[in-house]
Formats: structure tokens, sequence, C-alpha cells
């Protein structure tokens, strides 16, 4: 458990190196801060649906307010903890908590899913799929009340144990997104290898629409293909109305982005969700 990941990683530390330093301090603040369960907290990403507003789901995306250096973002601490066992606990408890709250929503009569995102070192687990399920149903959900976004698609496909899970998880019931398509090196012709219901169009694409022609035709070729494939198709880092007009045009099935809403807590999500039902959100929030 953390304890152990915590001796571990001091026997590491006779490094000179200033990086390798600054990445054990943060994975050892990172144990000590699971271990305690203070610290580390989800915040929530509405997901759209572009021809109806409505939202149909939430991404949790893990946020640690660290005790001296204050908040730190996921990028600068999830790869830390990938590179070590630590990111088997990580994800236990962003599971465990997504599950817990998606529960507080059904509670309010809230019926979304959340989606979680999990990688290739996670999935390669043994045992990781009934593991997650067990989590689910111990916490009283469905497979459908929680959708799984992969990370590093590439890297799933070279792995057989995690493509057999990712795999074993779909026949359980769990929607399955790819996230940050068209990103990496990612090779059109794994779409075959690996069942998905969702592809999520990395930001990096999606931010271009605007001043870029070259973009908009591979994206809206993109979504086509896509579309012919039978997958829903999500834009996320949607930040303004005009690229929300070219993705209209595109007849991209949902969006996810600053432009709607940025990632926010549990409970400004709920009041959110009862806005919409009391038909005050009928538009975007720029008032269109
Ligand atoms: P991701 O899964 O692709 O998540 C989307 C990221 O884009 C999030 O950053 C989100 O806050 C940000 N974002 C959303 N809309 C916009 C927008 O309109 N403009 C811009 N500029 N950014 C936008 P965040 O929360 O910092 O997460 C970054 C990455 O960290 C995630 O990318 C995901 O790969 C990873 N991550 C986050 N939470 C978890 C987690 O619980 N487990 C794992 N394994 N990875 C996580
Ligand atoms: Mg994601
Ligand atoms: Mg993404
Ligand atoms: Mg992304």
């Amino acid at each position: 458990d953390a304890i152990d990941e915590r001796v571990t990683i001091s026997a590491y530390s006779e490094s000179k190196d200033a990086t390798r330093k600054f990445n054990l301090n943060i994975l050892n603040d990172l144990a000590e801060s699971l271990n305690q369960q203070r610290g580390l907290y989800l915040v929530f990403q509405p997901k759209v649906i572009l021809s109806t507003r409505k939202i149909i789901g939430a991404e949790a995306l893990l946020r640690w307010q660290h005790p001296t250096l204050g908040e730190i973002q996921p990028d600068a601490f999830i790869p830390i903890a990938e590179s070590t066992s630590l990111i088997k606990l990580l994800t236990e408890f962003v599971i465990a908590r997504s599950v817990l709250e998606a529960k507080r929503l059904r509670q309010q009569g809230i019926n979304i899913p959340i989606s979680i995102n999990i990688s290739a070192n996670n999935f390669a687990e043994p045992d990781f799929a009934e593991k997650l399920d067990y989590l689910v149903r111990d916490g009283g959900l469905q497979p459908q009340d929680i959708e799984i976004e992969c990370l590093e698609t590439q890297r799933i496909l070279e792995s057989t144990e995690a493509l057999a899970c990712v795999k074993a998880l779909r026949q359980m019931g769990y929607a399955i997104a790819l996230d940050d398509f068209g990103t990496g090196y990612s090779n059109l012709n794994y779409l075959r290898n690996i069942p998905a219901d969702l592809i999520k169009i990395d930001r990096s694409l999606i931010e271009n629409l605007k001043s870029d022609n070259d973009s908009r035709i591979i994206v809206e070729s993109l979504i086509k293909m896509l579309h012919m494939l039978n997958y829903a198709v999500l834009a996320e880092g949607v930040e303004d109305r005009e690229t929300l007009k070219y993705l209209e045009q595109y007849q991209c099935d949902i969006i996810q982005g600053y432009f709607y809403s940025p990632p926010m807590t549990l409970e400004r999500l709920m009041s959110l969700i009862a806005a919409e039902k009391n038909g005050m959100l009928a538009s975007y929030p720029d008032g269109d």
C-alpha cells in the first residue's frame, strides 16, 4: 500500500538529479495525501449534446491541493505516478470517489453517467476489470452509470493484457471512450482492434478550427468517417462560439469545453443540471 510505496521511494532518494528529486518528493507527498485522504478531490466537466444542449454525462478530473505547493495540475503529477505502482492506488481512489459522487447524483434524481480516465498501465493490472466492477457494484451502481475513457490507446493496443481488459469491461456493459483521439502516433487502423462507443477528438485538433482551413478539412472528414464506423463523436476543448458553429456544421454529437462549462465541483454540477431541468438553460452561456 502507500506506506510500502514510501519506503521504496526513499530507497532511491540518494539521487543527485534535481528533477528526479522533485519527482520523488512529489511521489512521497502524493502517497501521503492518498494515505490521509486529504487534498485529493474530483471536479466534473459536463458533456453536452450539441443539438439539444442537454448534459448527458460528466467527466471526473482529478485535482490535488498540495500541502505547501498549492494546486498541482494532473498533467504535472499523474505521469510521475504512472512511472510507479502509486498509479494503482490513485486510480482506485478516483474510481471509489467517482462511485460515491455518482451515487450522490442518483440521490438527487440525476442519472447521467460519470466518465473516468484510465491509462494503459491500469488496464494491464491483473484483474483490473473485476476490481473496477466490484467497486461499482459494491457502491450500488451499474456498469451503465460509469463510462471509461481510455488514455494512451496506442499503448493499450501494444499490451495483450490491457486490450483484453478493455474488451472485458465493454462486455460487462461499461461504455468505452477513446480519449485524445488524433494525438500521438494514432494509427487510424487501430480503431478496428479496440472496441469503443465514443471517440473524443483531442483539443489540439479542435483549437485550430477557427484559424486553419486544413484543420477544418481534417476534423470534418474525421467526424464523417467515425460516424460511418458507428461511433458517437465528442469534440474536447470547445472554447468559443465560432468553433461550436463548425462542429454543428459537421454534425459532431457531443461537446466538452470551457465554452459551455469548465470542470466544477459536484455541488455546482448538481445546480447546473437542476437549472437545466427547470428550463433555465435552453441556451449556451453567451445567450445564443
Ligand atoms: P483529458 O482526459 O483529455 O481531459 C481534458 C483536459 O482538458 C482537462 O484537463 C480539462 O480540464 C481540460 N479542458 C477541458 N475543456 C477545456 C477547454 O475548453 N480548453 C482548455 N484549454 N482545456 C480544457 P485536466 O483536468 O488538467 O486533465 C489533464 C489530463 O490529466 C486529462 O486529459 C487526463 O489525461 C489526465 N487526468 C485527469 N484526471 C485523471 C484521473 O483521474 N486519472 C488519470 N489516469 N488521468 C487523469
Ligand atoms: Mg478524459
Ligand atoms: Mg481528452
Ligand atoms: Mg486531451
